[in-house]
């Protein structure tokens, strides 16, 4: 039976398109922890006609994002569940510096750091596809030609530098997001185990 040193504390980052949700997933599975993502909660939230949802839908439809008090507030509820208590990967969040500084004071508050920054690479031209082809298929609102150009600056503007506050921490693996599911998951599991990070014995 295989003992994991300590919960793996993740974080997924990657631009729209590079399949970061379908892979947050999978590696949440094998390793045993919750997948927090906060574009899943916020479009739960729309759906179900909630309180949030009716605060957010209409940032949402518009590719801008929801404001870092309101987004912090229901990630760190969400972290305060059972179930999080022992790891979680976070897919969405932080998504801006201020995001960081968030999550960095929630954590220390829990004397907590994260283990790991997974970076999910994708040329431009290959998401763009990506979206286009979901866009058809599930047809979310907030995959419009227009929206998802939208979604794509930002993210180089103000997710893409966070990257860098987490480098100097030592704690991101880039990732070649170029490949089938399988592939993909596997060089996550590689890099991730690399760092001493064990997958659940169930998985
Ligand atoms: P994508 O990364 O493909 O844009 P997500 O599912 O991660 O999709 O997010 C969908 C939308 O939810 C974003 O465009 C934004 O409006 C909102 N959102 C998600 N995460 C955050 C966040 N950390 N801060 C602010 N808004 C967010």
């Amino acid at each position: 039976m295989v003992h994991q040193s300590h919960p793996a504390r993740l974080l997924i980052i990657g631009p729209q398109g590079s399949g970061k949700g379908t892979q947050g997933v999978r590696i949440a599975e094998a390793f045993d922890i919750p997948a927090i993502s906060t574009g899943d909660v916020f479009r739960a939230a729309v759906a179900g006609g909630t309180e949030l949802g009716l605060q957010v839908k209409s940032v949402i439809e518009a590719g801008e994002l929801v404001s870092d008090e309101l987004t912090s507030a229901v990630v760190r509820s969400r972290l305060d569940h059972a179930d999080a208590q022992d790891g979680f990967l976070l897919d969405g969040y932080p998504r801006n510096l201020a995001q960081v500084r968030d999550l960095d004071e929630f954590l220390s508050g829990r004397g907590e750091t994260l283990d790991a920054v997974i970076e999910l690479r994708v040329p431009r031209d290959e998401s763009i596809s990506r979206l286009s082809l979901r866009a058809q298929q599930q047809g979310r609102t907030d995959d419009t030609e227009e929206v998802i150009a939208n979604r794509l600056a930002i993210y180089e503007r103000e997710t893409a530098p966070i990257l860098g506050v987490y480098r100097t921490r030592g704690i991101v693996d880039e990732i070649d997001g170029v490949g089938t599911l399988d592939e993909v998951t596997q060089r996550i599991v590689a890099a991730l185990e690399a760092r001493g990070l064990n997958r659940s014995a169930a998985a």
